[in-house]
């Protein structure tokens, strides 16, 4: 939490720096990087949100409380990235060719302060204090954005040691591009988790075999994976239960709980137990199911 704040103002303070640098020392490397690292703010943010507010999940206006301020908050990510690396990228086309003077000393000395403070920041997040789940994707949007600083850093070096003027240029079309390969992962896990899509690393077929072949199981439909907030997935199914082992049903809820939580690490299971299934033929796992059965 501490470590999150403290992290959100150096990102700000280190921004402020890099946009005056930038056009102090008349370095679009500088400009690009600040784009780039604002990013990690916007990552930053939601997360520090999502800590402070403890769990208003069970509100009655906000079910999930805040959990999915994270994903709203990388989906905002990705188009502030895509912005930034189109203007950096048209921006560099304009001044290609151009006579340019770009004070290589300032460049690279600011670039270095920024290159410092995401290292901070990436050991500071590192800390295993931080168990939040926020955190945990602010973390990983830490790692690719060194990548951008470290380019601004070679850009400034360049230009220092061999007086090559257009190495500001060529940094900042790196970090574009560098914006865009981020952002093309990020916002396709953005929208997969945005469209409820089964989390990568759950087999929701081996999940319904696992419940399946429980005693006194039928058949499982109505089956929804997805994750809530990245970290915390979610099951919601409906289990078809023999109905003369009605009695059992408590000790199979508790037994299917468990294989969910223990085995497939999701924490949000909601499962109606039913003896009679109404409306479930259609349902193309149940009729590929009934297929395999019979
Ligand atoms: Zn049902």
């Amino acid at each position: 939490m501490t470590s999150l704040r403290i992290s959100l103002a150096l990102v700000v303070a280190v921004t402020i720096a890099r946009v005056a640098g930038g056009i102090v020392s008349g370095s679009l490397a500088l400009l690009a990087d600040a784009g780039y690292g604002l990013t990690l703010g916007v990552a930053l943010a939601p997360a520090l949100l999502a800590a402070g507010s403890d769990a208003p999940a069970g509100a009655v206006r906000r079910t999930f409380g805040y959990q999915r301020a994270d994903i709203v908050a990388s989906l905002a990510n990705a188009l502030v990235l895509w912005a930034v690396a189109a203007w950096i990228l048209l921006e560099a086309w304009g001044r290609f060719g151009e006579v340019s003077d770009v004070d290589g000393g300032l460049l690279l000395g600011v670039a270095v302060i920024g290159l410092a403070v995401h290292f901070i920041i990436m050991l500071m997040l590192r800390q295993p204090a931080q168990k939040h789940g926020g955190a945990a994707h602010a973390r990983e949007q830490t790692l690719p954005s060194v990548m951008g600083p470290a380019a601004a850093v070679l850009a400034g070096l360049t230009i220092q040691m061999f007086g090559w003027q257009a190495a500001d240029l060529a940094g900042a079309a790196l970090i574009a591009v560098l914006a865009l390969v981020n952002t093309w992962r990020l916002l396709a896990h953005v929208v997969h988790v945005l469209r409820g899509g089964t989390p990568e690393h759950i087999d929701v077929d081996r999940l319904c075999r696992r419940i399946e072949d429980l005693p006194g199981v039928t058949l499982m439909h109505d089956v929804h994976v997805w994750t809530q907030t990245p970290g915390s997935d979610a099951l919601a199914a409906h289990v078809l239960v023999d109905p003369e082992r009605r009695a059992e049903m408590d000790s199979l809820l508790d037994r299917i709980r468990t294989i969910a939580r223990e085995e497939f690490n999701i924490r949000h299971v909601t499962v109606q137990l039913e003896t009679t299934a109404v409306n479930w033929k259609e349902d193309p796992r149940v009729a590929a199911r009934l297929g395999r059965r019979r």
